[in-house]
């Protein structure tokens, strides 16, 4: 187009009074802001693709850091129990600010209100609570960024002076606003995502995730020809735990339990709250002989909790069944389940707080039990 324009007889006829009057520096000017347009709108499509929080923010920095390199930034946003969580950079590196925040509610009201990139003096300004703008001096910001959406303030965006240049010009604060606005929904996507995948008590995935996780993991377990172990855990007595010491000690002991999975299981494991005080874990590239090794290992975890509760000490126990993908038994997920379930019934039916593994032939024994415990 702007080719075209150039060859045009007319233009190449009024050169000189085009160029006097400043069409073609207007031109570039114009080819300029489209080009950092066009920057933003592949950054916008790359920020929305990020599914988890610490690749988007990489990303982030990364954009930031093309157009200037600030000598600090952090991300303070808040987790699902509204405490701030930090992620702090250093020179473009991880590192670990030391800033006493303990809520981001005082910022709320302002925010919402003036959701926009603002110089961190004219905020401290505008804000007049001292007390809280203190706190963040320690970074030495010079400005400071919102991130505002459907449910109010996620977080905020600390960034220091660059490492350059002394200040930030209105331009560069516009391109960070833009940026974080798209961020901000970024971070609301991830947001919703967790919360329609996990379990609110607990904070593990759902029975639905799970179910999906499953059938990916099986699939990928028979391409490779990998093992998957599967564990099913049920605690032991908990009508009765409940009954004596009530609902509120019982949900305790099941956020410990789900605490205790997560400390002890890799990253790779996936752990679910799979209907009320039942879980299951997902152990991929796992054999059957390390599944009962890591079952076993959880019981242990489980029944050395104690929780003090309205002045007692109490714990739980758990049983657990547990069943494997392999070379002899390529199963679908249903199958796989109903088969831990058939050893967790044996580790119920043997006395409780301990594991079973599946094997061919168990089906067949719990299946008597049952019929003689049902006469
Ligand atoms: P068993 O050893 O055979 O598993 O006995 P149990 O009493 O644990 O088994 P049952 O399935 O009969 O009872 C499960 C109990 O778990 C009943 C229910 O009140 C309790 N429960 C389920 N979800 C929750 C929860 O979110 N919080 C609390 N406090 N209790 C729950
Ligand atoms: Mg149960
Ligand atoms: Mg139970």
């Amino acid at each position: 187009m702007y080719r075209e324009f150039g060859n045009n007889p007319k233009v190449i006829e009024n050169y000189t009074l085009l160029q006097q009057i400043g069409v073609f520096r207007e031109i570039d000017n114009h080819k300029k802001r489209i080009s950092e347009l066009e920057q933003l709108l592949k950054q916008a499509t790359d920020i929305f693709s990020k599914t988890n929080l610490e690749s988007l923010l990489d990303y982030v920095i990364d954009c930031i850091s093309d157009n200037f390199i600030p000598g600090k930034l952090i991300f303070i946003l808040q987790d699902r129990n509204a405490r701030p969580r930090f992620y702090g950079y250093k020179n473009l590196r991880n590192h670990n600010f030391n800033i006493e925040l303990s809520s981001l509610e005082p910022f709320e009201d302002f925010f919402v209100k003036y959701p926009r990139t603002i110089h961190f003096e004219l905020f401290e300004f505008q804000f007049q609570r001292p007390e809280i703008t203190d706190k963040l001096k320690n970074f030495e910001p010079e400005i400071i960024v919102p991130i505002v959406g459907l449910n109010g303030l996620y977080g905020i965006i600390l960034i220091s002076s660059k490492i350059l240049e002394s200040h930030y010009t209105d331009e560069e604060i516009h391109y960070i606003d833009r940026l974080m606005n798209f961020t901000s929904i970024s971070i609301q996507n991830n947001i919703h995502y967790l919360s329609a995948v996990t379990d609110s008590k607990t904070h593990l995935y759902n029975h639905i995730f799970f179910m999906k996780r499953l059938n990916e993991e099986i699939e990928s377990a028979e391409e490779y020809s990998l093992g998957l172990g599967l564990i099913v855990l049920d605690i032991d007595h908990f009508k009765n735990f409940n009954d004596n010491y009530g609902h509120l000690a019982g949900d305790m002991v099941i956020q410990r339990i789900a605490s205790a999975l997560n400390h002890t299981l890799r990253r790779t494991d996936v752990a679910a709250r799979f209907g009320g005080e039942e879980f299951t874990v997902l152990l991929p590239n796992t054999n059957r002989q390390q599944t009962w090794r890591i079952a076993e290992r959880l019981r242990t975890a489980i029944s050395d909790e104690i929780v003090n509760y309205d002045g007692h000490k109490l714990s739980v126990t758990a049983s657990l069944g547990c069943s494997s993908v392999h070379v002899l038994n390529a199963v679908n997920a249903e199958e796989l389940i109903r088969q831990a379930d058939t050893a967790l019934y044996e580790s119920k039916s043997n006395g409780r707080n301990r594991t079973t593994v599946f094997r061919p032939g168990l089906l067949v024994s719990a299946t008597i039990i049952r019929d003689v415990q049902e006469v």
